[in-house]
């Protein structure tokens, strides 16, 4: 049998809108249920949450956590404004302890810039803001045992990093070895010329991927090529995290709805959308290894 090493996740917003302990517990519980290794956090309401009991929850089940997040507009490490940037370095620190604190060793997501459309592209200084920045956030990262993903997300949410090239060069330009590429089968559908290119671009700088629909409903109801997708990831041997992202109106988070635009049902039964999602996955990763 065909086995692979890579850890397969599910976002908790397929789950639960809510980040309070029996929420999280539940979440879980449901996490391990449905076959998965790793629950994914958005950090978006981490002021409100009791991260040492999260934590107890996530140990209980024997999960890997990670962290993901955009910025906020008066916080946002690409503008040119200094008190701005330094009010999100101040988030991504908050961030990166918030994430060690629950146990994981993850943060990735839109760490570069507010979530939302932007009006104009980015500008010199902003983009020598977001350098510097996450430069001093991976410095305070490593020494937490913390890596850093630079999800690469498409125009109608950042004007930082809309393609793997992007990516690749701001991490060049940040030039420490705890950031990594963060790769989304959803957002690549928009941006990318296909789902392999940008894979093997990348490589062996690949730390994370997330794995949705073009509408970010049932895996495999759409129209993405997963073949070719799960084909890359086996060139490169890619052995780090798969998870699962799909969102639905069923499934309310006050915050990141709004800023993810989920406003439609896409499904109401989450244990059956996260099984199936599972078994798809397992299925694309032993046909690209045979
Ligand atoms: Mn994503």
């Amino acid at each position: 049998m065909t086995t692979y090493q890579n850890t397969i996740g599910v976002h908790a917003l397929v789950w639960t809108g809510q980040t309070d302990v029996v929420a999280m517990e539940e979440a879980a519980r449901k996490t391990r249920d449905a076959g998965y290794d790793l629950l994914e956090l958005s950090l978006h309401q981490l002021d409100e949450m009791d991260l040492d009991g999260c934590r107890a929850a996530f140990e209980k089940y024997d999960l890997k956590i990670a962290g993901s997040r955009g910025l906020a507009a008066d916080a946002d490490v690409s503008s040119s404004d200094s008190a701005t940037v330094a009010r999100g370095v101040q988030l991504l620190h908050t961030s990166v302890d918030g994430v060690a604190q629950l146990g994981g060793h993850l943060l990735t997501g839109a760490l570069y810039s507010a979530f939302g459309k932007a009006t104009q592209p980015l500008s010199a200084t902003g983009r020598a803001n977001v350098v510097g920045a996450l430069k001093d956030v991976s410095v305070h990262a490593r020494e937490r045992g913390v890596t850093l993903g630079l999800e690469v997300c498409n125009r109608y949410e950042t004007n930082v990093v809309n393609t793997a090239a992007d990516a690749l060069r701001l991490a060049d330009d940040i030039g420490e070895d705890n950031v990594l590429i963060h790769l989304d089968s959803y957002h690549m559908n928009i941006e990318e010329r296909n789902l392999h290119a940008p894979i093997l671009e990348v490589g062996d700088r690949l730390g994370y991927i997330h794995i949705g629909e073009n509408n970010r409903g049932l895996l495999g109801s759409g129209s993405l090529n997963f073949g070719s997708f799960f084909w890359a990831l086996d060139q490169i041997n890619y052995a780090g995290g798969i998870t699962f992202e799909s969102f639905s109106s069923a499934v309310v988070s006050e915050q990141l709805s709004n800023d993810l635009a989920i406003w439609r049902n896409l499904w109401d039964d989450n244990t059956e959308l996260a099984t199936q999602a599972r078994s798809f996955i397992d299925v694309q990763l032993r046909a690209a290894a045979s």
